[in-house]
């Protein structure tokens, strides 16, 4: 559904992103977990074009992203697919960023209804669908301030379902949230990668990431350190710093 190849990503004169190379197929979940600062976020944004990159390629569903413009000043060619793109990718945010004025309901209605024109009568009754599927059926109607926050994430992780995208992208979907609300996103999480669902997700949670993915990619300063099956990367790191970050994350 995507890969990047040679990704180089800079923010004025500091290089973000080195050359990363990343692939997730139909089905696929794969983590990237890394310190702060190693660039998951800016590579998640990547994937999306929510941030622009000097260097590299970026397809969907084998489509590579045109650009116009010179080398190393490079933007997207052609907005109706950026559109395209971004509409399939949904992206879930640390901060839940629910629009605080319009009910859940309203929340999870609006993309599908502005951006994709759906028939807002279709729209609501998937809406409810997804929202029962996250456990928050009977929250329709209340405003954002009125949930936990593990609800309100629950409500943004429906809001995403129901663009009915090709993958879903996840920047670190649980770390604003108490443990025990932790816990109720998880389990959505997990359910949706029993499903099949394609998924990149940001993540400080090597339990989760241990459980539920097809494959880890460990970022450090802008570059994948090591790559692999959880297997692989939870049980027999190779690298020194891998071994550091985990045991430093434990
Ligand atoms: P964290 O775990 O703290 O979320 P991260 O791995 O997601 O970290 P990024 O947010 O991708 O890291 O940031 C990577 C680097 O890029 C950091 O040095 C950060 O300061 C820098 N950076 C990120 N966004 C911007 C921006 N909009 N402008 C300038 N620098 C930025
Ligand atoms: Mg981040």
């Amino acid at each position: 559904v995507i890969e990047i190849k040679n990704l180089h990503k800079s923010f004025g004169n500091l290089e973000v992103l080195k050359g990363v190379d990343i692939t997730a197929r139909r089905g696929d979940v794969v983590s990237l977990i890394g310190s702060s600062g190693s660039g998951k976020s800016t590579l998640l944004r990547c994937c999306n074009l929510l941030e622009d990159s000097q260097e590299g390629e970026i397809l969907f569903k084998g489509e590579p992203v045109r650009w116009s413009g010179e080398r190393h000043n490079r933007r997207p060619a052609d907005p109706k697919q950026v559109m395209r793109i971004r509409t399939n990718l949904s992206m879930v945010f640390q901060q839940f960023n629910l629009w605080s004025h319009m009910t859940i309901l309203q929340n999870v209605m609006e993309a599908p209804v502005t951006v994709l024109g759906r028939d807002p009568k279709e729209v609501e009754d998937s809406a409810r669908k997804y929202l029962d599927k996250v456990g928050i059926g009977d929250k329709c109607d209340v405003y954002p301030a009125q949930l936990s926050g593990g609800q309100q994430q629950r409500a943004a992780i429906a809001r995403g379902l129901c663009m009915e995208p090709e993958a879903l992208l996840f920047d670190e979907p649980t770390s604003a949230l108490d443990p025990e609300l932790e816990q109720e996103v998880i389990k959505v999480i997990k359910d949706l990668a029993a499903e099949g669902r394609t998924m990149i997700i940001v993540t400080h949670d090597m339990k989760m990431a241990a459980d539920i993915s097809s494959h880890v990619v460990f970022l450090h300063h802008g570059l994948i350190e090591e790559e692999g099956s959880p297997k692989d990367i939870f049980t027999s790191p190779e690298s020194e710093r891998l071994r550091g970050f985990l045991s430093a994350t434990k």
